[in-house]
């Protein structure tokens, strides 16, 4: 017997999905389920503008969270970790959670998104033949060869559409969507507290997001791995300072003699701390 299809839409709230989602109900494509994975680490304007769609389309937003929390997974889940793994062998057996995700190490992803979209998924797919359409804009061309290699059945009607992301962009602040201004000051937005984030978005989280901030601190200060691999936050946050005293002072932030002057000031301020 044939099966039923069931239109998905995946959302994250971002601008590509949220154009694709919005010129599907203007072009009248049927959608059964919109599909929200929450991470729980999107900015307050994601949740807010993933509100308004719902309010404004007067469709169901479907919001599917992870069984446990990103903070838990961080620090608290028990992880039998083979003998020979490099943590085991550093912090010992007893070390719980998996640290901050990293390049290799992205855990969150799996965790957070894939696994409770999936568990979602499953219960229909006895039933019915799933059409899931994902917002992958027209110039995103390796994440789209990545994605169709992953996942062949997949539609991607944004690139049938030729929409660019800047396309998408436009597209949603002509409909009255602006995410509380998080795209005038971020390129692509996820989550907040991500380690893998350009460190231009840091500076203006540490800016424009003081409280996230604290929370950043707080949560590297008790963690086993280091926020990246070339800084912690604290890092992050003395070179900040003193790339705005440099500025401040009509001197560059770019270059040798820049990387010189910041290594020098991060021993300094690693040297307070010690004798503090
Ligand atoms: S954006 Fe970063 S923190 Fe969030 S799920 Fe992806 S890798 Fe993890």
């Amino acid at each position: 017997m044939e099966k039923t299809i069931f239109n998905v839409v995946s959302f994250s709230g971002g601008k590509d999905s949220t154009a694709m989602l919005l010129k599907m109900i203007e072009e009248g494509i049927p959608i059964d389920c919109i599909l929200f994975c929450d991470t729980g680490l999107e900015f307050p304007q994601m949740y807010e503008h993933i509100d308004k769609v719902e309010r404004e389309t007067g469709l169901t937003i479907t919001r599917v969270k992870p069984d446990m929390d990103f903070e838990y997974l961080m620090f608290d889940k028990p992880i039998n970790r083979k003998d020979s793994s490099a943590i085991k062998i550093k912090y010992g057996a007893d070390q719980t959670g998996h640290g901050w995700p990293g390049p290799k190490m992205r855990w969150c992803t799996k965790s957070l998104k894939d696994t409770p979209r999936e568990r979602f998924l499953k219960a229909f797919k006895p039933y019915y033949e799933i059409r899931y359409y994902v917002g992958i804009a027209a110039d995103e061309q390796k994440r789209l060869e990545r994605k169709t290699n992953q996942n062949p059945g997949h539609i991607h009607p944004l690139v049938e559409w030729g929409m660019t992301e800047a396309d998408c962009l436009e597209y949603c602040y002509s409909r009255g969507y602006d995410w509380g201004g998080l795209y005038k000051l971020f390129d692509r937005v996820s989550c907040w507290c991500c380690p893998l984030q350009p460190l231009e978005d840091l500076r203006k989280l540490r800016i424009h997001f003081p409280d996230l901030w604290e929370q950043l601190k707080e949560w590297d200060d008790r963690n086993f791995r280091t926020f990246r691999a070339d800084y912690t936050v604290r890092g992050l946050e003395a070179r900040f300072l003193f790339e705005e005293e440099r500025l401040h002072m009509g001197k560059t932030i770019r270059g040798k003699e820049f990387m010189a002057a910041l290594r020098e000031r991060l021993k300094e301020s690693c040297d307070d701390r010690k004798e503090a």
